[in-house]
């Protein structure tokens, strides 16, 4: 009898999440039987969430909005790119069966930048808007590509200046400029490459104005209605835009290879999404 591994993504809200398409995709790509589901939790209940999917017998979850920090603090084990985020997406058991904690948002988000879109991020100044779980998780890729300057913007200015201050060792290290505070510093300077880390598009509230170069790029993590806002101001401002189903694809491949140690063809993942998405 073949044993068919369980998978899921859990967050709050999730049945946006299009995670189970992905991986449903992927493994029929490289003829892996899977079940991948969602799993909507409340923040009281999410660590018995966790706890009970492991027990029952699953293999891998993937953690979403607003859960990452709090899947951090659950975790026995983690890789080092998780332990410097301070945010888990992607969660496994060791030999010995404790919980493991991975982060893949970054290496996802540098994947879809540099090798989908071919952009270069070295010596470039880039504004990135949020301070929550997804702008941990990429911060720290971002400031290994060694650009100009990174100026976090944040709701809350002292998250935006928390993040900073862990993550100042690296940008040293890189020689990156590392600023932060309240959204008012994306108007302080045109940058190269505006990413919005935020779980609002454009609001009133914010991001609700930037500065980018007019041979700049907008990068928003979120997609479909969510990002049309934001986007249409970027194209209004000359930028190039793109939204973030190249980042989920890509970083859902990374937590793929994790779990079943092959790596997908991400690019025809990517095609196949858009399409289904554009019908
Ligand atoms: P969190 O809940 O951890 O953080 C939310 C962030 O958004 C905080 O910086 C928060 O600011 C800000 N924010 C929330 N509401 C508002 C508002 N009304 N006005 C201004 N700022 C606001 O979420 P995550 O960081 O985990 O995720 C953020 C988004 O990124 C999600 O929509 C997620 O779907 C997307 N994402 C996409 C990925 C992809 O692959 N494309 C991967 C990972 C995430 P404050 O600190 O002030 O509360």
């Amino acid at each position: 009898m073949t044993i068919i591994k369980r998978f899921a993504v859990v967050g709050n809200p999730i049945n946006h999440s299009l995670s189970p398409f992905i991986h449903d995709a992927f493994g029929r790509q490289l003829k892996i039987t899977l079940q991948y589901d969602r799993i909507l939790s409340s923040i009281n209940d999410f660590a018995d969430v966790i706890r009970s999917f492991f027990d029952g017998g699953g293999s891998g979850l993937n953690i979403t909005v607003p859960f990452k920090e709090k899947a951090f603090s659950l975790m026995h084990n983690l890789t080092p790119r998780a332990s410097r985020a301070f945010a888990v997406n992607t969660i496994y058991l060791d030999e010995k069966m404790r919980l493991c904690g991975d982060n893949t948002d970054g290496i996802g988000l540098r994947r879809d930048l540099e090798k989908n879109l071919a952009i270069t991020l070295a010596r470039k100044n880039i504004l990135l808007f949020g301070a929550g779980g997804a702008a941990r998780g990429v911060l720290g890729d971002l400031l290994e590509a060694a650009p100009n300057g990174i100026t976090i913007a944040n709701r809350t200015p002292e998250k935006a200046i928390n993040l900073a201050q862990q993550f100042k060792l690296l940008a040293d290290t890189h020689n990156v400029d590392l600023n932060a505070g309240g959204i008012d510093l994306a108007t302080k300077c045109p940058y190269d490459l505006v990413i919005n880390a935020t779980s609002r598009g454009l609001s009133r509230e914010a991001p609700n104005d930037f500065k980018v170069l007019k041979d700049g790029l907008v990068y928003d993590l979120l997609y479909g209605e969510h990002s049309k806002p934001l986007l249409e101001l970027g194209k209004q401002k000359g930028a190039d835009v793109v939204d973030g189903l190249g980042m989920l694809v890509e970083q859902a491949a990374e937590a793929f290879c994790c779990w079943h140690n092959v790596y997908p063809d991400t690019v025809q993942v990517l095609q196949l999404l858009r399409s289904e998405r554009a019908q």
